[in-house]
Order: structure tokens, then C-alpha cells, then sequence
């Protein structure tokens, strides 16, 4: 398998996060099972690729869309904000909306979403991330669905950029520590 230079280490191979997309779609369906109107909402970008394969898997009915945030203003480093870039295009009012994320990190991101989409009257509001950093939490964020929780490194592929780079690599690997610190 080819792995950039810039590449540390695969942490989550395809077969791995295929495994684990193929159980998060059968417990998302088998929850949702008796609900109309479940809308899948995307944060672009990195959430792309997970949001492709999760929403085929799935055995339930559901709508698509997809909003656009920033927390982070370049490589790794956060600009503290959070910033609406583009939001659904749907309404979500009455909906049963799961909102699809790559990464949780400090929280602050999912949180922000939560709150902004639970002042539209979902008829339920859910999250579901494909991984998780429990340790650099920050603030306290329910996340109701994880694919896997992993270490505090900063990971691409998969959907994941570091400055736009490495989103379709077919596994999650992990950015070598002097890349990202180099700013
Ligand atoms: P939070 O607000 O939870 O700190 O940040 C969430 C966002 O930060 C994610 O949606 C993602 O865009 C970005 N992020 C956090 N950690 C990583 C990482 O290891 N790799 C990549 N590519 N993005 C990350």
C-alpha cells in the first residue's frame, strides 16, 4: 500500500474502518427503525468519505445533507471560533437528524452544532463520529455513535486533510509529528 512520506503510521487500516462503518450502519438502523424522516447531516469536508459509505450501508430510509463549519484557520492550529460556512439546505424541523462528523477533537465544534441545530425542533438530534480524542476533550459533548476512539495525534485519510492533503488516502494514518509542528 503506498504511504506518503509524511505518513507516521497507519493507525486504521480500510478493511478495519470497513468493519466498523458495516456495525455503526447496522446499530444506526436498527435505532432508527420506526423513525420517518431521518436526515444524515454532513460536516464537510473531512466527513465526506465516512458519510458515502455509512449512508449506503444503511437499512433505513433517509435523506441526505451537509453543512460546512471552521474551527481551525491552518494545518492543525485552532482559531479558538467556530464558524458557519454553509448550512443544510433542508429544514430540519420535525426531522429525526444524526449529525455526521469525522473527528471530535476539543468538542467545541460538535457542540456548537448541537446547539445551533436543537433551536430548529428536530423531532431528535443525535451524533455520530467516526473517531473520537477522549483525551484532548475540552468541553463535555455527548457523541451517541464513535467508530474509535484513538490517541492524540493528528490523523489523515479517509475524508482527513492536513492543509487539504491526503483526503483520499484509503486508510486513517497518522501525520508525523514535525509536519504539522513546522508551522
Ligand atoms: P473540535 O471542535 O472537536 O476540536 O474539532 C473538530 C474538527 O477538528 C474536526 O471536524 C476536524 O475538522 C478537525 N480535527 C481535529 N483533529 C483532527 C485530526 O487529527 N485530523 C484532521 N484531519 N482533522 C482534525
Amino acid at each position: 500500500m503506498i504511504r506518503p512520506n509524511s505518513i507516521e503510521k497507519i493507525l486504521l487500516d480500510e478493511q478495519t474502518i470497513a468493519r466498523r462503518v458495516d456495525e455503526l450502519a447496522a446499530q444506526i438502523s436498527a435505532d432508527y427503525a420506526d423513525a420517518d424522516h431521518l436526515m444524515l447531516v454532513g460536516v464537510l469536508k473531512g466527513s465526506f468519505i465516512f458519510m458515502a459509505d455509512l449512508a449506503r450501508r444503511l437499512r433505513v430510509a433517509h435523506h441526505v445533507d451537509f453543512i460546512a463549519l471552521s474551527s481551525y484557520n491552518r494545518g492543525t492550529v485552532s482559531t479558538g471560533a467556530v464558524r458557519l460556512i454553509m448550512d443544510t439546505r433542508a429544514s430540519l424541523t420535525d426531522r429525526h437528524v444524526l449529525v455526521i462528523e469525522d473527528i471530535v477533537d476539543t468538542g467545541y465544534t460538535l457542540k456548537y452544532l448541537l446547539q445551533t441545530f436543537s433551536a430548529r425542533n428536530p423531532a431528535s438530534l443525535r451524533a455520530c463520529a467516526l473517531l473520537s480524542k477522549p483525551e484532548r476533550r475540552e468541553v463535555d459533548v455527548k457523541v451517541d455513535y464513535v467508530g474509535f476512539e484513538i490517541p492524540d495525534v493528528w490523523v489523515v485519510g479517509y475524508g482527513l486533510d492536513y492543509n487539504d492533503r491526503f483526503r483520499t488516502l484509503p486508510y486513517i494514518g497518522a501525520l508525523k509529528r514535525e509536519v504539522y509542528t513546522k508551522q
